[in-house]
């Protein structure tokens, strides 16, 4: 299987659907671990720590990545990471956790559905890789 920055290199930056339409749609099973209507929080499947959750639109509206990101998304925006910051506690992530938004090649991302990750559970580094 290709690497993750193998598969963000590869990845198509377009409007066309991605997996996380499946997991929105349930055709494909996650575990969810909040949903109201307008954003989803499922685990990740190849977790980076002991909690690993993203949190996605469940309307992407053009909203493939951060860098495209326009006025009329401030309102999802800052629901994800409200919401990042509701499932933290939820997951008693007490002692602190990670935000991550990878965008682009360069920033790793391989999904063209802005996600936000949440990790933590493990004490984190810095600089990231
Ligand atoms: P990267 O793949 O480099 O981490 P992204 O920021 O685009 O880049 O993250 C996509 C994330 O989606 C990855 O962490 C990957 O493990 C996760 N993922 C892919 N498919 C699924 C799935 N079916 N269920 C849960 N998480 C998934």
């Amino acid at each position: 299987m290709a690497s993750e920055k193998e598969a963000a290199l590869t990845a198509t930056p377009s409007d066309a659907p991605t997996i996380f339409d499946k997991i929105i749609s349930k055709e494909i099973p996650s575990t969810v671990v909040y949903e109201d209507d307008k954003v989803l929080a499922f685990r990740d499947i190849t977790p980076q720590g002991p909690v690993h959750i993203l949190l996605i639109p469940k309307v992407r509206d053009g909203l493939t990545g951060l860098s495209k990101a326009e006025e009329r998304h401030i309102d999802i925006l800052g629901r994800l990471l409200y919401t990042a910051k509701l499932v933290a506690k939820q997951e008693g992530l007490d002692e602190g956790f990670r935000i991550v938004i990878n965008d682009g090649p360069q920033g790793c991302q391989s999904v063209h559905h802005i996600h936000v990750h949440l990790i933590g559970g493990r004490q984190m580094n810095w600089p990231p890789g």
